[in-house]
């Protein structure tokens, strides 16, 4: 199926590698017997934020571990051996990594760590953000990034009453307030939208001035613009993981997006991800769904007013805008679980909507089959089999109860569970959220594929400026005041879409020779250049 996305063959065979050097020498660690084997280290380094590229499991947190003086590296020998620290440092001899090891074995380092998963904050700290952030301040920062996080409206809220947006940003402001030789961000973006994101990254580039900083991060544009290399990490999640010297950024999220490390001569993906510029500049005749309604929805303090528009069978129609403007509330509108103020119903006679809400808790101990089973009569069908468990890699926790399941494997059963129902439209609320590039890349397949196969619609509310570009057919623009105003405009041709939402955020995007984008810098030659022109996003 010709969706944009690959140019040999269909990505459902990403997940397995293809070519491993053969001559790995020592790992760096092991855990035990048969276990987990980390080869290599990333490596902090004085004036840079270095980025770890690659999937969930393969030794990110270890390497932390070993960084921090936590965790002493045993270079895969089972006995406890002496002067581990010397043959290490003989391993790293002239190398950037060096004077790092050597410090970490002298007196030890102080790592501050944001942890990839949030929600499990408000389990160990109750009471107001205020109290947690003022513990944190070791710096005298705080208030600066209160100011820049627009964190001042939320001080006094509990803990536990906070959206994943706002408690991404509060643990972000701890981390990077407390005092420390050297930062580590595991996953910054997760319910941030664009702004935020690259309010972030602002942030992460001053402290990265005075020190160190690593971070993983799989929102590709945002990593790009943030890290000065990267690390890719690869190998088999849960049995070994190789983390490779650091690349230019540029060059090592291409390699990384071709599925071939040269100087490692290494292939470890069968299949390129491409970004197609064509496939969004023809025009597919479809058939109309729906026809969104103009209606108005009103809260006390905020108002959504939504034009009208149509949805299309067989099309993916993206959904853009900042946090609080009204995504949601739409969203609920078109599923019924909202009722417009006035106008006409937003639910259509005869279309039934599927809808995975933003956030997503696992809320029984059903294993992940037993749920799929519940939701589907088809699960023993070849086309669920391939089209569904297969390309969300949902095989290995077919027999783990939900409520063991990682962010990242929730969100991959939610998308299942999703397009598990019978219905003509589906929406999903962040489909991204906690997915390493790998799963977001199949995930986008999967929607398209779907909603192709079975002409149906669906929307996607993502901020995630590579899945949107690679999902979406047609863009939904939302503008005005977040938290008291929204209003939404289109659907648009992904051109006009892009174009019209990047304006209204004041950011452009050049091409690099492979024809990803990357996000100029602001008030460059090109970042000027292409707004006087009106090119966001598309050169024409
Ligand atoms: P990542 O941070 O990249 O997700 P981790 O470093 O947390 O990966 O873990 C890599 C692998 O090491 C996992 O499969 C995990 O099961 C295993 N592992 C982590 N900690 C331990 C430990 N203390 N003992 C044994 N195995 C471990
Ligand atoms: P988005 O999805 O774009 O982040 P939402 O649709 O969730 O935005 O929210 C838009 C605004 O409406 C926010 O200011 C939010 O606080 C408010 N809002 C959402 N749901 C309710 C509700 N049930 N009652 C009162 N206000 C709400
Ligand atoms: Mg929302």
């Amino acid at each position: 199926v010709g969706c944009g996305i690959c140019i040999k063959k269909c990505p459902f065979g990403a997940i397995d590698i293809i070519t491993l050097p053969v001559e790995l020498d020592n790992p760096t660690h092991r855990y035990g017997k048969n276990g987990f084997a980390l080869y290599g280290l990333p490596i902090p380094v004085e004036g840079k934020v270095s980025g770890i590229l690659g999937p969930n499991g393969i030794g990110k947190s270890t390497s932390v571990a070993i960084l921090s003086g936590q965790l002493k590296p045993n270079l895969g020998e089972e006995e406890e051996i002496e002067g581990t620290w010397d043959r290490i440092l003989k391993q790293y001899a002239g190398t950037e990594l060096f004077d790092y090891i050597k410090a970490v074995a002298e007196r030890g380092v102080k790592v501050a760590v944001k942890p990839q998963y949030i929600d499990g904050i408000p389990k160990v700290f109750q009471g107001r953000v205020e109290d947690l952030l003022r513990r944190t301040d070791e710096t005298g920062r705080l208030d600066h990034y209160i100011r820049e996080l627009s964190l001042s409206s939320i001080l006094n809220k509990n803990i536990d009453t906070l959206s994943g947006g706002e408690l991404q940003r509060v643990a972000f402001a701890a981390c990077l307030s407390r005092e420390a030789d050297f930062y580590f961000l595991d996953e910054i973006t997760p319910f941030l939208d664009i702004y935020q994101r690259m309010a972030t990254a602002r942030m992460i580039r001053e402290l990265a001035a005075i020190r160190p900083i690593m971070i993983v991060e799989h929102d590709l544009a945002i990593l790009d613009l943030l890290a000065d290399t990267v690390h890719v990490g690869y190998g088999k999640p849960a049995v070994f993981g190789v983390i490779t010297r650091p690349k230019g950024v540029r060059v090592g999220i291409n390699q990384y997006l071709e599925g071939y490390l040269h100087e490692e001569n290494v292939r470890f993906r069968k299949n390129q991800v491409v970004f197609e510029t064509r496939s969004h500049m023809k025009t597919i005749e479809r058939e109309t769904l729906l026809t969104i309604p103009s209606m108005k929805k009103t809260y006390p303090g905020f108002s959504l007013t939504i034009e009208g528009g149509d949805i299309r069978k067989g099309e993916v129609l993206g959904l853009v805008g900042a946090n609080g403007i009204g995504k949601s509330t739409f969203a609920k509108l078109l599923a019924g679980v909202e009722e417009p103020d006035s106008g006409s119903d937003a639910v259509q006679p005869g279309i039934k909507v599927s809808y995975k809400p933003q956030y997503i808790r696992a809320g029984s101990d059903a294993t992940v089959e037993e749920l799929l089973r519940s939701a589907t009569r088809r699960f023993d069908t070849s086309y669920y089999q391939h089209e569904i468990i297969e390309p969300l890699v949902l095989e290995p926790i077919l027999q783990s109860p939900a409520d063991t399941l990682s962010g990242g494997e929730l969100q991959r059963v939610a998308i299942a569970l999703c397009l598990s129902q019978d219905a003509d439209l589906y929406i999903l609320d962040e489909p991204s959220a906690h997915l390493d590039v790998e799963q977001r890349m199949n995930a986008v397949s999967v929607m398209k594929h779907f909603a192709e196969g079975k002409e149906v619609g669906i929307l996607v509310i993502d901020h995630d400026m590579y899945s949107i570009d690679m999902l979406s057919e047609r863009l939904l623009v939302f503008e005005g005041e977040p938290g008291s105003r929204g209003a939404a405009y289109g659907p648009f041709r992904m051109q006009d879409g892009m174009n019209r939402f990047l304006a209204n955020l004041g950011i452009t995007f050049r091409r690099d020779k492979t024809g990803r984008p990357r996000i100029n810098k602001l008030g460059s030659f090109l970042d000027r250049d292409q707004k006087s022109r009106g090119e966001y996003y598309y050169a024409t």
